[in-house]
């Protein structure tokens, strides 16, 4: 697997993000920290509807740098964050990604059917 291409890193804080992701566009997001110059991720999440507000949610919490990609629709971006979520061991994520809203979708990498 290769993974989405996901721009950045980029400082995640409101400016960072207002600097370089259009609103209005599903995506998906990793968050994390550069260490020696490395970015660790330690979150991969999804927005059904406007990536730039998704991003937002998250700024109380502890991470450094974000990187992003924009998808074509809700459940383009599912099936991005579900790539990013299988690649990845040890993210601070509690289970596996959600369907959007109204949707009942099977991860295209574990073969699960989800319900949101
Ligand atoms: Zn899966």
């Amino acid at each position: 697997m290769t993974g989405p291409r996901l721009y950045g890193p980029f400082q995640f804080t409101e400016p960072g993000i207002d600097a370089h992701v259009q609103s209005n566009s599903p995506g998906v997001y990793t968050l994390g920290s550069i260490r020696n110059d490395r970015f660790l991720i330690g979150y991969v999440g999804r927005a059904d509807v406007d990536l730039r507000t998704g991003l937002k949610t998250h700024l109380a919490g502890a991470y450094q740098q974000f990187k992003f990609a924009y998808a074509l629709s809700a459940k383009d971006a599912f099936e991005r964050q579900c790539e990013l979520y299988h690649e990845y061991v040890g993210l601070d994520n509690q289970c596996h990604p959600c369907p959007p809203s109204g949707m009942n979708l099977l991860c295209p990498w574990c073969r699960t059917l989800l319900a949101p």
